[in-house]
This record gives C-alpha cells, structure tokens and sequence, in this order.
C-alpha cells in the first residue's frame, strides 16, 4: 500500500489565495488556517460546512483547508476553503 499524502498548496507556500472583500473590495490578508485562528464570533460563516464544531474531522474527511482571511480594512473576516493536493506518485 502507497501512502497518499495530502497537503494544502496555501499552507506549504505553493499558492496563495486571491480574494477581495466581499464588502469593501479590499484584497485579504491569509490568516492562516482557521483552527489556529478559530474566532467562535465571526458573524460571516458562507461555508455550510463549518457548522460542524469539530473542524479537523471535517478536514480529514473532505482534504479541504479551510483558511480566514481578514480585510485590513475593514476587519471583516471570510473563510475558504482550499483544495488539498496530494503528491501519490504513478509508476
Ligand atoms: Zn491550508
Ligand atoms: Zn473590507
């Protein structure tokens, strides 16, 4: 049995996200992923998802990552979610 290891191209440096603010326009700033930086308050929760309270099984479950990116300017807080990748080799 191969071993399948999932990354997410954001966290590893490979990527970066790309998105304004959907209220001023302003481009985000990448807090991170959203364990580290779980805000129980935010009020702006797009992703179904992340109703579930206990994010890592979620992760597990779906190789997704979910990232907060905040709005410098008007410090509203998005979250979204990025593709894992995996680096299963073919032979
Ligand atoms: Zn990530
Ligand atoms: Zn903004």
């Amino acid at each position: 049995m191969e071993e399948i290891t999932w990354f997410c191209p954001v966290c590893n440096g490979f990527s970066t996200i790309d998105q304004d603010c959907s209220n001023c326009g302003s481009p985000l700033i990448d807090q991170g992923r959203l364990f580290d930086f779980f805000d129980p308050y935010a009020p702006y929760r797009p992703i179904d998802a992340l109703k579930m309270s206990d994010g890592i099984s979620f992760d597990y479950a779906g190789h997704q990552c979910p990232h907060t990116m905040l709005c410098p300017i008007c410090q509203q807080k998005e979250t979204f979610l990025i593709k894992e990748q995996n680096d299963k080799k073919s032979t």
